[in-house]
């Protein structure tokens, strides 16, 4: 709640957009709880945070847990933060039980998870793990023409360290399941057991602008039309594909956005999911040709960018296991679950022995003001998350 005030909206959320001052606020804050608890905090040059406890044996890999503190423009106050406090918690409640593991453990805080700035989600664990290139992250811009690297250094939230994979035993995350399913089935905790395949676009749909009085539809290029039938098209390739389709536009702009002018002119953004590869793959082939099939019927053309594939990435067994054991052991009602939403975890993955794990939200919303979860869900959420850690960093290590 103390972290939820820095960037604090009046209807209850955050925005605490990433590499701001707010950003910065609340890094900050983190960073002297961190000390506060003896914790060893560093931050690579993209803005990635550690804060170290040592563990007894120096020659051991750190297991790593955390998620991000950054925020959508109209955020919740959990997504993300629950999985970096949780984390804090962790390190807290070894201090009050005078535990020193055998590993040592690292609590992590990656940058820009959320991507609204700077149009580039998991940014941070993305360079880290070597998926996106350092230098062209550096060069984007948000809306005000501010880059990555202008907001890092203005900020002062870049640190020394190289940006890149360190060598880990493990990496936990602990999020809100920002959907439904676990509310709806009285699960208090997700076993995560990977991440779904996703492909994004970039679309443009060029018409012609024209007077709205005047010209006739035989006349008529219409880039809204043209756009809207295309956004029908997105949700029915997602509807033929049952519960695991999942086909979004989210962000549509309009030219000239006027009311009596034919739109000339449409952007928007397109984006299909699935939890196997091979069936995001073919929802977008049946949709580049059936939109490029609509744009020709609307004579208008179509410009589809595609910005990136994510595979599905499965989460690590051993790791997933620790998870399921540990909330059998607590006896708290779980199930194994797909995680919708991309994670720092699934860029972590590429590298390091990796699993999440769910707690349930209100109505399932997230990124959203109203966002809530009750004390009791972070309290079960934030104790599997303590188990698994310390399962993991006391693990006995064979010769
Ligand atoms: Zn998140």
């Amino acid at each position: 709640m103390e972290m939820a005030q820095i960037g604090a909206t009046p209807k209850g959320g955050v925005r605490r957009l990433a590499l701001s001052d707010l950003d910065r606020q609340g890094r900050d804050l983190f960073k002297r709880w961190c000390e506060d608890a003896g914790l060893t905090v560093r931050t690579d040059a993209i803005g990635n945070t550690f804060a170290r406890r040592e563990g007894r044996d120096p020659k051991r890999l750190p297991v790593l847990f955390g998620s991000h503190l950054d925020s959508q423009p109209s955020g919740g106050k959990f997504d993300g933060a629950l999985g970096v406090l949780a984390g804090l918690e962790v390190m807290r409640t070894l201090d009050d039980l005078d535990i020193t593991t055998e590993a040592p453990i690292e609590v992590v805080n990656w940058t820009d998870e959320e991507g609204s700035r700077f149009g580039h989600s998991l940014m941070g664990s993305g360079v880290w793990a070597g998926v996106y290139d350092r230098a062209k992250v550096e060069a984007l811009a948000d809306q005000e023409g501010l880059t990555v690297a202008e907001a890092l250094a203005r900020t002062g939230i870049g640190g020394p360290e190289e940006p890149t994979a360190f060598p880990a035993d493990a990496y936990f995350e602990l999020h809100i399941e920002q959907g439904p399913i676990l509310e709806r089935e009285r699960k208090a905790i997700g076993i995560v057991t990977g991440a779904q395949a996703q492909i994004w676009y970039d679309a443009v749909v060029t018409g012609q602008d024209a007077h709205a009085g005047t010209t006739p539809p035989s006349a008529r290029r219409d880039a809204l039309v043209c756009a809207a039938r295309i956004i029908d098209l997105v949700d029915r390739i997602m509807r033929a594909r049952g519960d695991d389709g999942r086909g979004t536009v989210g962000q549509l702009s309009v030219l000239p956005n006027t009311r009596n002018v034919v739109p000339g002119e449409v952007r928007f953004s397109v984006e299909f999911r699935h939890p196997d590869l091979e069936e995001v793959r073919r929802a977008a082939m049946e949709f580049s040709a059936e939109a490029n099939a609509i744009a020709q019927a609307s004579t208008t053309e179509l410009d589809l960018h595609q910005l990136f594939e994510i595979p599905a990435q499965p989460f690590d067994a051993e790791c997933v296991d620790l998870v399921r054991q540990a909330a059998a052991r607590l006896e708290l009602p779980s199930r194994e679950i797909i995680s919708g939403a991309g994670h720092d975890a699934v860029y972590v993955a590429r590298h390091v022995p990796t699993a999440m794990i769910f707690t349930p939200c209100e109505n399932g919303l997230s990124h959203n003001e109203a966002e809530s979860i009750l004390p009791e869900e972070a309290q079960a959420g934030c104790q599997v998350l303590f188990e698994v850690v310390l399962a993991r960093a006391n693990a006995p290590r064979g010769a």
